[in-house]
């Protein structure tokens, strides 16, 4: 991506200081060299320390701050004049949805029209040289086309069907983001992303939530049958097609990224146990896999996602280069290596208590 920072010299990314979004802002900055403005809320989900070593680089700028102030966001894009906007904040649990739609609309749904508003202003207020480059690349998810009933994957052209509160919220917003470039010529593109994982996830998620539960020797909580399945997609990988689609992505247009890794959450937990038992030979509960226990399945629960890439791949040369296995073992370590951090973000083990079922007549 030799040729970004020509392009992009400087970028607002929103929710830079979540999971993605910081392995997004330590490439944007370490890799490619660009200026970097952070947006982020800071919500149970959004940690300054996940930033830490970029926090003060000279290229960054981090505001706390949220996407929904409709004076801050306007007064930033005037300030620091961005070449584009990446947007990844959101709330984006899906259990915690279930218990709680509200947050979601707020965030995702009125926090994405105000920053479309606030950004439209902005590009309508550039030469016209600098409106032509300008771009606005929203960060949605393969949920909102719903679950596969019979095989097959995600392409561009599948019908929206979301089926949770998050995803209904993804979808609503996705729509605006559309329809802010074929009604007002934003340049914006929307990509949907396959189930991520790797460093600095939290561990509310499938896959750090049972390496910290492993290591602690506690249940391996595997929602309902455990057969639903989800297409796997290393982080670095992610970030690494979303520079590409900053770089040559077209406005107007739908990006796939996909990992092209569909396992059952059943396979997932149980690669996670052997490569702890393998990692950490003093457990006291060895093999991990006795820990697992099947737990009351999430409501509405989307039994398959598949996502078919090949388009992004063909127009933009983009591929995953992690195999789930390589990433999964790299992830372990990681978790293994980074005991501060998760005492940090997820001391006091609140973030591993089970959630979504409190319209379900359960507790
Ligand atoms: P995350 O929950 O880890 O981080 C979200 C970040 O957004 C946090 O830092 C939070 O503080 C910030 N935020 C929330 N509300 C905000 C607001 N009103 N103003 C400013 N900041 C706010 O999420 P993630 O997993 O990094 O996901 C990033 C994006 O990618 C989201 O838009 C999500 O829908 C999308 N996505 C994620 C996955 C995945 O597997 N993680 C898959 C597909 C799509």
């Amino acid at each position: 991506m030799e040729n970004l920072k020509q392009q992009h010299p400087r970028i607002l990314v929103t929710g830079g200081a979540g999971f993605i979004g910081c392995n997004l802002v330590r490439d944007l900055l370490l890799q490619d060299g660009l200026s970097v403005l952070t947006l982020d809320k800071l919500t149970y989900a959004g940690h300054r320390q996940s930033l830490a070593d970029v926090l003060d680089a000279p290229q960054h700028r981090f505001v706390h701050g949220d996407i929904c102030d409709g004076k801050l966001v306007p007064r930033l894009l005037r300030e620091f004049q961005p070449t584009a906007i990446l947007h990844l904040a959101a709330e984006t649990h899906v259990d915690r949805s279930i218990d709680g739609p509200a947050d979601f609309v707020r965030t995702n749904v009125e926090g994405t029209l105000g920053l479309l508003e606030a950004a439209l202003g902005y590009w309508r207020s550039l030469e016209q040289s600098h409106q032509r480059g300008f771009r606005f690349v929203h960060v949605s998810t393969d949920e909102v086309y719903g679950s596969l009933s019979d095989g097959g994957a995600f392409c561009e052209t599948t019908p929206y069907a979301p089926n949770s509160p998050y995803s209904a919220s993804k979808a609503a917003a996705d729509h605006f983001v559309r329809a802010y470039h074929r009604t007002y010529g934003l340049p914006t593109l929307i990509t949907h992303c396959s189930n991520n994982y790797g460093p600095y996830q939290l561990p509310e998620k499938l896959i750090p939530l049972m390496i910290l539960k492993a290591v602690e020797g506690q249940p391996l909580p595997v929602y309902g049958d455990g057969q639903h399945i989800r297409d796997w997609l290393y982080v670095a990988d992610h970030t690494r097609g979303l520079r590409m689609i900053l770089a040559g992505g077209q406005p107007g247009e739908v990006y796939l990224l996909g990992g092209g890794a569909e396992r059952t959450n059943l396979q997932v937990v149980t690669s996670v146990c052997r490569i702890i038992d393998q990692c950490c030979p003093d457990l006291k509960v060895r093999p991990c896999e006795q820990l697992l226990t099947h737990v009351t399945d999430r409501p509405g629960h989307d039994r398959h996602y598949a996502v078919d890439f090949s388009r992004t791949q063909r127009q933009l040369g983009w591929q995953p280069q992690y195999d789930f296995e390589t990433g999964l073992q790299r992830t372990v370590e990681w978790y293994l290596q980074h005991a501060t951090w998760i005492e940090q973000v997820a001391g006091g083990g609140g973030l591993r208590r089970r959630v979504g079922l409190s319209r379900n007549g359960e507790p």
